[in-house]
């Protein structure tokens, strides 16, 4: 067995795990594998081992990964800041979107999206303890947002993302809490959404028992960066 393999089997583990101590379906949280700065081969070694769904950052290093793995049937996620001028890149190559944080982006994506694709699955990016400098909007923006993006033709929108600031467990926690009250109230508000993206290899724990339904681990998978 590769190492990716049996790396993904412990996260798999651990995901488990996590369910098990929130009283949890393990079905309910999915795995998207981080690949960034890891190559085309890492990527095939992880669907080789049952992965399919793939998390990039950088947005040309992830359309060069799209286009070398076409033979295999991935599915791929943006999870990195977007710039305008890389929105159709995006558009036309990923399958999902996390990173969605103003309307111009989404207005971009949704008018650059092919019309031979299924709709671009896309969440919010919510910053709920950060600075004006980290990305994401503000939670009581959140809401605006949200319904703005739903309106737009070839975006569904599935949830938000949160990365919490590297802090200790309390903190993280807390942070997870918030999202997930965010997300509850955004469906009470009436937005229809199945996907709370939070967690990393360092607190996958922390946000499963808070919620999350997507865990985006790079380092417990392909090793450090
Ligand atoms: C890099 C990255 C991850 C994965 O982080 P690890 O700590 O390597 O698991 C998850 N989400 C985002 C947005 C990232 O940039």
């Amino acid at each position: 067995m590769s190492s990716i393999a049996q790396h993904l089997q412990q996260v798999q583990t651990r995901i488990q795990s996590a369910c098990q101590a929130a009283g949890r379906d393990p079905a309910s949280v999915r795995l998207l594998a981080v690949s960034k700065t890891f190559d085309a081969s890492a990527v095939r070694q992880a669907h080789a081992a049952g992965q399919s769904a793939f998390g990039e950052n950088y947005i040309q290093e992830g359309v060069d990964k799209i286009l070398a793995l076409q033979d295999l049937a991935l599915e791929w996620h943006c999870i990195g800041p977007i710039q305008s001028n890389k929105t159709r890149l995006v558009a036309e190559h990923f399958d999902w979107v996390h990173s969605i944080d103003r309307i111009k982006t989404a207005e971009r994506l949704s008018a650059q999206r092919p019309a031979g694709l299924p709709d671009l699955q896309v969440c919010i990016q919510v910053n709920l303890d950060g600075g004006s400098n980290k990305s994401g909007v503000a939670p009581d923006q959140t809401l605006a947002l949200a319904n703005a993006v739903a309106a737009l033709p070839r975006l569904r929108l599935r949830g938000i993302m949160s990365i919490p600031e590297p802090g200790d467990e309390a903190a993280t926690r807390w942070v997870h809490a918030q999202a997930h009250a965010l997300w509850c109230s955004l469906q009470q508000a009436g937005l229809v959404m199945d996907t709370l993206s939070m967690g990393m290899t360092a607190d996958l724990e922390l946000a499963v028992a808070q919620g999350s339904t997507m865990v985006r681990v790079g380092t417990a998978i392909f090793g450090q960066r």
